[in-house]
């Protein structure tokens, strides 16, 4: 039953609605019985106007794309004399220990799990002429960041490619081609063009820092209940340090892969446990053709696109990338060999065949699996979320760094490395 008061509203709606109608600047309907060709709808005259608008706009977010600057250092050099154990050598941990270095501090080492730098930041160069990112790949802000997220005299010479996709398609579970959504006019992002993250990492940080760093060293116990950290490697061998900077990805703390001694606040592992994790992994598959578009996507989680995108090379190289959703976490249980059958099987159907009949070679990189890393990115967290509470160390000697910890650089290679430099700096900030 409606109110009196529900009925003058209504009533009110449907006046203001014939009003509208009556207006010749009604907007929402062109009358196609009462159009007169010679005096245009108002919306079509003021269309040309609003594609150059447009045009303008769009030319403008390529140019600066949605940049958060680099917050300036606080710091310009420390006189601390105690000691530092970073642990893990991904981008947030190298870039810890570039700002120590940088600060004219030396009395740190990292700790690596695996035999090489870089954690989710790899690449692969021998699959074709140019090298590949086997995990992170896209710039998600403007590449200027390259240059600001510089210390030293360097200038960044890598160049980087407008990663904008033109020819797409949607496949639907039941395989129905359907137009791309609205969002994608708005999306802007970048990739380097021949190189990598790896190189970028490698040449500009990682080359600072590397005879600090200490490979094969997975670290296993953080005993804090003394005035000096005592951490346990998986040798057994226990190295002494006043700081710790615990820069391994969230799924390590959340699975308890490190213990502490003792246990780490529960205020702390609260906040850490909301962070989601995906899981997720990457196949590469070379064709003697590219009988696909630039961008295939199979649903919010799946998509297949193309690897070398205005790449310089001549090969064709399609990539799948897979991370959160149910189905896989259901894929990445599988062998990589059934992992990469059932993706041919899908191209084939997709595709008519083609995936079998241009197929030269491939390769899978299932990051769930990997040890140490066991994840692909993070895609948010469970509110209300207190990253401060994270970032507030414990007893004011374990600090932690990582994608997950910046905002707003949230998830990505660059936030892990802006991450690790306000960690670097508070560590010395708190110290001095
Ligand atoms: C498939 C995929 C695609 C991605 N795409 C993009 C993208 O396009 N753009 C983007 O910006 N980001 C992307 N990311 C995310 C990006 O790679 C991460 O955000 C970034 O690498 C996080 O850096 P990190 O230093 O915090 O952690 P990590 O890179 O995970 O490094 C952590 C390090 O800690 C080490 N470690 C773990 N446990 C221990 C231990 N017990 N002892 C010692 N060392 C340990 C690990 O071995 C690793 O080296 C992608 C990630 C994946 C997997």
């Amino acid at each position: 039953m409606l109110t009196q008061a529900q009925l003058s509203c209504r009533q009110a709606d449907r006046q203001r609605h014939d009003l509208n109608k009556n207006d010749t600047k009604y907007w929402g309907v062109i009358h196609l019985t009462s159009l007169d060709l010679s005096k245009p709808p108002i919306c079509l005259m003021y269309l040309p106007f609003l594609l150059v608008l447009w045009c303008t706009f769009d030319a403008f977010i390529w140019k600066n794309g949605r940049y958060s600057e680099v917050p300036p250092l606080e710091l310009d050099s420390t006189d601390y004399e105690g000691s530092i154990i970073i642990i893990g050598a991904g981008p947030a941990g190298i870039s810890a220990a570039y700002t120590l270095e940088y600060f004219g501090f030396r009395n740190y080492q990292i700790l690596e799990a695996k035999e090489e730098i870089g954690g989710r930041v790899q690449e692969m160069d021998d699959f074709i002429d140019i090298p590949l990112d086997l995990g992170a790949e896209w710039i998600h802000t403007h590449p200027r960041i390259l240059q600001d997220m510089i210390l030293f005299n360097d200038t960044v010479t890598e160049e980087t490619i407008v990663y904008r996709p033109e020819r797409y398609r949607q496949v639907l579970g039941d395989r129905v081609k359907v137009p791309l959504p609205l969002r994608w006019l708005f999306y802007r992002e970048w990739k380097f063009k021949s190189t990598t993250w790896k190189s970028y990492l490698n040449d500009y940080m990682h080359t600072y820092v590397q005879d600090r760093v200490q490979l094969n060293t997975p670290v296993t116990t953080i005993d804090y209940t003394g005035a000096k950290i005592q951490v346990t490697t998986a040798a057994g061998d226990t190295l002494e340090a006043d700081k710790v900077i615990l820069a391994v990805p969230p799924t390590m703390l959340k699975n308890g892969r490190i213990e502490y001694v003792p246990d780490l606040p529960t205020a702390k592992t609260t906040e850490i446990d909301k962070v989601v994790p995906y899981e997720g992994f990457k196949i590469w598959f070379e064709f003697d053709e590219q009988f696909y578009k630039d961008y295939t996507i199979l649903d919010s989680y799946r998509i297949y696109f193309d690897g070398v995108f205005e790449k310089p090379t001549g090969r064709n190289v399609l990539t799948m990338l897979s991370a959160g959703g149910a189905e896989t976490s259901d894929l990445i249980k599988l062998s990589d060999e059934e992992l990469f059958e059932f993706h041919m099987n899908e191209l084939d159907t997709i595709f008519r065949g083609k995936a079998s009949e241009h197929y030269i070679q491939h390769r899978v990189q299932n990051w769930s699996k990997e040890p140490f890393i066991e994840e692909s990115w993070e895609a948010g967290y469970t509110p209300p979320f207190h990253q401060g509470t994270i970032l507030q160390p414990v007893d004011d000697k374990i600090y932690f760094a990582g994608a997950y910890l910046n905002e707003p650089h949230f998830a990505s290679v660059h936030g892990a490395i802006l991450s690790g430099r306000q960690v670097a700096q508070k560590v010395l900030l708190d110290a001095t």
